[in-house]
This record gives C-alpha cells, sequence and structure tokens, in this order.
C-alpha cells in the first residue's frame, strides 16, 4: 500500500461537502459515542482507544502494537495482517486477547484505520464484570449517531477534517445497518435501492436522466464450479474495484447479489441523447472488465451483459427500473449483445422466467409445491425433535426445481405471501397428522422477508394452526437476520404478534448480518440459527469457527437455543456438542427428504440404526 493512497477518497468526500471538523472535536465525539473505537496508524499501531476498549483490553496502550492484544478474525483480514494488501473495509470482527468479541467496521482514517465497533458477545467474562450495562449501547448503531451528529454540525465549522470526512462517507451507507456487501465491500442492493430513490427524487426537480445499468457475469457458475468458490470470490472481489476505476463523479456501483452488480448513472440530457450517454457508461465498464483477471496465479477472461433503464424514459420508480433492467440484461446475456437498453417489448422476450412466473401462479395454488424435511437433532439428547419444511417446485415439464429457481421469483412478483400460506397450510397440516400419529415433531418453516414485511402473517398462522389443531409449539418460523434489520421497527411488531401466538421464532442465517447484542435482546426469539457457511467451514477456518463459537455463547447468553446448519461430518457434529450448542442439522444427519422417505427415516433411527 502507497503511503498516499487512503487519502484520495478523503480528498474527495471532503471537497463534495462532507462535514469539517475540528480533530479535538471529532475525538470527543467519538470517545462519548463509540465506546469500542480503535484508531490504528500505517504501523498498526494503536493511537486513540475508546474508554471501553481500554477496559476491554487493559493492556493495550497508545502507541504500541495492538496485534497480540486484538485480532481481526475474518478471512480478509489475515493478508493484511501479514503485512501484504489493502487494508480491510467494512463489517469486521475483533477479538480481546481475553475472548471479548466485538464486529464493526474498520473504516480509512488518514493514512490508518479506525474500527468503530460493538460488543458482540463477551465470551469469557460478563459486560457486567467490566463494569458496563448492555444499555451502554443501547444505540445499537453508533455511526449513525455519529452521523448525525456530525450532519448537525457540518454548517457551522470549517477546517477539513480527513476522518470526518471519511467516517461520514461510510456512515451514510452505514446508516441502515446492511449498507454493505461484506464480500466485496460494495453497497448492497438496499443501500443501491435508497440511493436510486433518492437521485430519482433529485432528478425530478433538476431535470436530466437517471439510469440503472444491471450487469451479470456471463458463465460465473463456471468459475465457482471448476475452480471453486473460493476462486469465485476473489474475482468478485476484484470487479467491483474493476468497476469504481472507471466510473466518474456522480455515478456508483453496488453488488446486488451472486454475480450481478449495477451501476447508477445520470445524464443532463433525456431520451435517446440520455441513453446514449448511459449506454457508453456500461460500454466503458464491459471494457474495463474484458481486461483478465489473475486470480490465484490463474488468467481468467471475464464477459458480461448489461442491461439499462433509465427515468423517466422506462419508468420513475426505483424498482421498476430495477426490473426493467433486468430484463434487457437478460436479453443481452441470451443473445450475447453486450448491452441492451429497455424497451417495452422486450417484455415478452424472457421465455423461461415469463413461463416459469405464470406456472408458478398456479403452482402455489395447486398442488406442485412440495415439502421436503430435514430433520434437526437436539444434541444434549441425540433425539430428533424437529424437522425443517423446505419447499420445493414439482415442474411438470421441469422436473423437481429447489427453491433458489423460484423463490426469488415469488419474491419479486408478489406471489410470496402466497408461497408463504401455501407452505404453511402444508407444513402444519403434516406435523398435525404426524402428531396424531404419536410422532410430535416441531416443524420449521421458512418466511421470506417480503413475508415479514405482511402485517397479516400473524393472522395467516393463526388460522393455519387453528384448521389444521397443530399445537402453536409445534410450529416454528424461522426469519433471516436480513429480514429482521431490513425494517426492525415492523420486524420487531409482527413478530411480538406472533410471539403471542405461541409459535417459536428463530433467527436464520444467523452471522450473515450486522444485529447487535442490544437489538437482538428485545427480539421476541428463542434460537439463533448459525449460518452454515459458517458451520461448514469450522473445523480449518478459524474465522468461522470464532464465529459460530460466538454465535452459540451469544444464544447461551442470551436463554436461546443454538442451531447450526450445515454439519456435513461427524467431527463438526462433536466440535459443536463439545461447544454448547442445542441443535444440528445437516447432510452428515440427512438431506432434506420427502414426506414418506423421512418417515422410513425416523422408523430406522427408532429401531437403533441412528446417522449421527
Ligand atoms: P435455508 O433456510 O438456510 O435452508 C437450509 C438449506 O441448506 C437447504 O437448502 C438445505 O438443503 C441446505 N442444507 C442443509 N444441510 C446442509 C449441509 O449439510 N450442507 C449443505 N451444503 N447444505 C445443507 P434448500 O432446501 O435448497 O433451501 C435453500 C433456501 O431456500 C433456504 O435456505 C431458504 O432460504 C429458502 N427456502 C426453502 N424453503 C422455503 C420456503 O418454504 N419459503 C421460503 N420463503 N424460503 C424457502
Ligand atoms: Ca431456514
Ligand atoms: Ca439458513
Amino acid at each position: 500500500m502507497s503511503g498516499d493512497a487512503p487519502r484520495e477518497p478523503a480528498r474527495d468526500a471532503a471537497a463534495a461537502g462532507a462535514p469539517a471538523l475540528p480533530e479535538g472535536l471529532l475525538h470527543e465525539l467519538l470517545e462519548r459515542l463509540c465506546p469500542f473505537h480503535l484508531l490504528l496508524d500505517a504501523e498498526g499501531r494503536a493511537t486513540r482507544l475508546g474508554p471501553s476498549l481500554r477496559k476491554v483490553c487493559p493492556a493495550l496502550r497508545p502507541g504500541e502494537p495492538v496485534a497480540p492484544l486484538l485480532r481481526f478474525t475474518t478471512p480478509r483480514e489475515a493478508s493484511w495482517r501479514r503485512g501484504a494488501g489493502e487494508p480491510p473495509r467494512g463489517l469486521v470482527v475483533l477479538e480481546t486477547d481475553r475472548g471479548h468479541v466485538l464486529r464493526g467496521q474498520l473504516l480509512p482514517a488518514g493514512a490508518g484505520t479506525l474500527f468503530v465497533g460493538t460488543p458482540w458477545v463477551t465470551s469469557t467474562e460478563d459486560l457486567a464484570a467490566l463494569g458496563l450495562r448492555l444499555d451502554d449501547f443501547s444505540a445499537a448503531d453508533p455511526v449513525t449517531d455519529l452521523l448525525l451528529l456530525l450532519g448537525a454540525r457540518a454548517g457551522a465549522l470549517a477546517d477539513a477534517q480527513l476522518l470526518a470526512a471519511q467516517l461520514q462517507e461510510v456512515a451514510a451507507a452505514h446508516a441502515h445497518r446492511a449498507g454493505h456487501d461484506d464480500l466485496t465491500g460494495l453497497a448492497n442492493r438496499a443501500a443501491f435501492t435508497d440511493r436510486l430513490e433518492r437521485e430519482l427524487r433529485s432528478a425530478r426537480a433538476r431535470g436530466g436522466s437517471v439510469g440503472v445499468v444491471l450487469l451479470d457475469l456471463d458463465r460465473f457458475k463456471e468459475v465457482n464450479d471448476t475452480l471453486g468458490h473460493d476462486c469465485g470470490d476473489l474475482l468478485l472481489r476484484q470487479v467491483g474495484p474493476r468497476i469504481g476505476a472507471v466510473l466518474r463523479a456522480g455515478e456508483a456501483v453496488a453488488r446486488l447479489g451472486g454475480d450481478e452488480f449495477a451501476l447508477l448513472v445520470a445524464s443532463p440530457r433525456r431520451g435517446a441523447a440520455a441513453l446514449a450517454d448511459h449506454r457508453a457508461v456500461a460500454e466503458r465498464v464491459l471494457a474495463a472488465l474484458h481486461e483478465p483477471f489473475v486470480v490465484a496465479g490463474l488468467t481468467l477472461f471475464v464477459e458480461a451483459s448489461a442491461g439499462i433503464a433509465a427515468a423517466p424514459e422506462h419508468g420513475s420508480t426505483g424498482a421498476l427500473l430495477l426490473q426493467h433492467a433486468d430484463v434487457a440484461m437478460y436479453q443481452a446475456k441470451s443473445r450475447h449483445l453486450g448491452v441492451v437498453a429497455y424497451s417495452p417489448d422486450l417484455d415478452g422476450h424472457d421465455p423461461r422466467r415469463l413461463t416459469l412466473l405464470s406456472q408458478l401462479r398456479t403452482a402455489v395454488d395447486g398442488s406442485e409445491l412440495v415439502l421436503h424435511y430435514q430433520p434437526l437433532l437436539d444434541l444434549p439428547s441425540r433425539r430428533v425433535l424437529g424437522v425443517e419444511a423446505l419447499v420445493r417446485w414439482q415442474h411438470p415439464v421441469e422436473g423437481l426445481l429447489p427453491p433458489s429457481e423460484f423463490v426469488p421469483l415469488a419474491e419479486s412478483s408478489g406471489l410470496v405471501q402466497a408461497l408463504t400460506r401455501s407452505v404453511l397450510a402444508a407444513a402444519c397440516a403434516r406435523a398435525s397428522a404426524w402428531l396424531a400419529a404419536g410422532r410430535p415433531l416441531v416443524v420449521a418453516v421458512n418466511v421470506s422477508a417480503r413475508s415479514l414485511a405482511d402485517l397479516s402473517l400473524p393472522e395467516a398462522v393463526a388460522e393455519h394452526l387453528g384448521r389444521s389443531g397443530l399445537p402453536p409449539h409445534l410450529l416454528k418460523l424461522e426469519i433471516t437476520e436480513s429480514a429482521v434489520i431490513a425494517d426492525p421497527v415492523r420486524a420487531q411488531h409482527v413478530l411480538e404478534r406472533l410471539r403471542r401466538l405461541g409459535v417459536a421464532l428463530s433467527v436464520d442465517d444467523f452471522g450473515t448480518g450486522y444485529t447487535s447484542l442490544a437489538h437482538l435482546r428485545r427480539l421476541p426469539v428463542q434460537e439463533l440459527k448459525i449460518d452454515r457457511s459458517f458451520v461448514t467451514g469450522m473445523l480449518t477456518e478459524p474465522a468461522d469457527a470464532v464465529i459460530v463459537r460466538t454465535g452459540v455463547e451469544l444464544a447461551t447468553r442470551l436463554g436461546l437455543r443454538s442451531v447450526a446448519e450445515g454439519v456435513e461430518d461427524a467431527a463438526t457434529l462433536a466440535a459443536l456438542a463439545a461447544l454448547g450448542c442445542t441443535t444440528a442439522q445437516g447432510y452428515h444427519l440427512s438431506r432434506p427428504l420427502p414426506e414418506a422417505a423421512l418417515e422410513r427415516w425416523l422408523a430406522a433411527r427408532d429401531a437403533g440404526h441412528p446417522a449421527a
């Protein structure tokens, strides 16, 4: 890393009107608002320490290297620690020598790095033993608070300050917590749509055109399948900077998921002229991606397809633009056209998806959705106390389709409410029949983020419980951590109503989001389900092991059950049992099975032939 490199973005941010704060005031704000902050110089020595960090790690002294006392435990930090590569950005996990685990953001700060964290879980001593109370951190997101304060002062202060500028830049994106994509550090879908809506509003006032360019890498799946996911991830990480390097002021890039990226573009012109401007950006980006990538010593040639939709030409809302850009991108991809701008007659040309979508409508109402059930093993008793219901689509032509092929489609088309209800009805009926047959099993149903935002979900759940006669304690709803974060107030409301019905609630994919301890404590849930991406690698990846261990400890401390999914071998199962994890799920025990196969599997287990 060159000494000057990290300064550049700061200067830009300051020039773009970021607030100016005298250094002393900034430090005072950090001191008050971020008790767990740490400022590191370029050599990795602590230059400032927040008051709580001083308590958690008393041996840490300003001016001394932090390395043996504090460890950043996520993989991308490893190379930085070894003295190579750029300092990491974004969400990190930091562990102290005494086992306290903090999660937070790493932000560039001058020639060094600022860590702004919150305690995720303290694993060797209670917070109380440190003289700290949970309420001390109830501002679940210190960065947001800092932003508010910075914003309030911005007008009154002169004197550009590097740290303030950079903090504000990241804080703005971080304002709704999950603003960034963990893998690439780029803005994520939520942050992108937010920014898009803002740009659309200001373009309406100002005139001109705002465009969305959706980019999808061609044959990315081949990279993943042939070279492995690690290589795929390394490639995705290089794509962002490559795109970023050719963007100009006012243009932005985000990763929407998988190998899909989105650009926000703007033009002072309108109509065909504006579209030509947007197309020029898309072509510039595709050209930049054309240069070979070097991943793990291999030279990879990447091509991408791009779809453009612009306001006001193709729609006036962000959702419509994204949808139309997607249609255009699909055209570009299927016909190898590189860049395609949306036009209404393209809409009919997305044969497979449109067909699937129209068929999904009938499938959801009819009998084509089937549930497979995957056993959940209670670790202390080694008994199967429940199953997770996982939906599949028995398509008349395409065969059995996995949820990844149609759940997102349902979510983007408003069909997901019907899907959730259909799965609920089938799962409740099945569990009720098992109960009647003398086999009480808790059935876990996945509730998509969209359904969680549906205020009538609790009524629907009550109705299906009533109709099937299933006692509420035998139904569990799995809600993803990201869904809870997306709209915490609404989620809290719906979850509380569901809880009052007596059904169990579980936070799915835990560890992939940014739930603070304080927030988690307020949620009426009984279970944390640690994401399988951490569980699968916990015996080989130290960072994954830390996340699993702290997840289990966090659950224990909060009086919740902990479920580890993705258990693929006996060694992982044993390690989880040793950690005190309460429940395991995974291929080692059983794959998800159709109802009859599950019953045979359970019977074989009863007869004394357990798989695990
Ligand atoms: P999920 O809720 O995280 O479900 C667990 C997924 O992990 C399942 O994939 C399961 O087959 C897989 N899995 C279980 N054990 C192992 C293991 O040991 N190793 C590996 N590699 N994978 C394992 P599946 O069935 O393809 O489901 C994928 C996702 O689709 C689910 O992730 C869930 O988000 C969604 N989904 C499934 N059914 C429904 C549903 O009824 N409604 C909604 N909204 N979403 C659903
Ligand atoms: Ca699940
Ligand atoms: Ca999961």
